[in-house]
């Protein structure tokens, strides 16, 4: 499974499971280094410019371009161009990566984010996603509607 992960879900501490290939763009590379974050297995990629362009068409539309950065719209690029899941607890990026047919996931962190949008829970992985799907894309398991917080 490939994932796409923004420079905040690492420094907040984001390990992806041991079968995952994490890929992300070189400006998101470059925020963690400065943080001294450096220590995920990672694969550089740059999306290339017909998905920027989509991606900033998408946000254009949902009214988010504005608070996106250049390292927010590379990350929803290199998700949509590698039909990778999108791993980020930011708003903005979550919403034009849902227009965009995305499927995205939150860093699970418990009590630190107020409002929760999660609706379906894979029985099996324990994961949560935003919109429904036949069986858990991760792992294959049942998902089963729970109440948002
Ligand atoms: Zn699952």
């Amino acid at each position: 499974m490939k994932l796409v992960v923004d420079a905040s879900a690492i420094i907040e501490g984001f390990i992806p499971p041991g079968d995952c290939e994490v890929i992300i763009p070189s400006s998101v590379e470059d925020e963690i280094k400065n943080k001294g974050m450096d220590f995920l297995v990672y694969r550089v990629l740059s999306p290339r410019e017909c998905f920027v362009e989509k991606v900033r068409e998408a946000a254009r539309k949902t009214g988010d371009l504005d608070v996106l950065s250049k390292a927010d719209i590379d990350v929803i690029s290199l998700a949509l161009q590698e039909n990778a899941t999108l791993i980020s607890d930011d708003y903005a990026i979550q919403n034009v990566a849902s227009v965009l047919g995305i499927h995205w996931e939150e860093i699970h962190q418990q009590g630190i984010k107020e409002v929760r949008k999660w609706r379906w829970r894979c029985e099996s992985c324990g994961r949560y996603f935003s919109k429904y799907y036949p069986q858990c894309p991760v792992c294959g398991g049942k998902l089963r509607r729970v109440k948002s917080k």
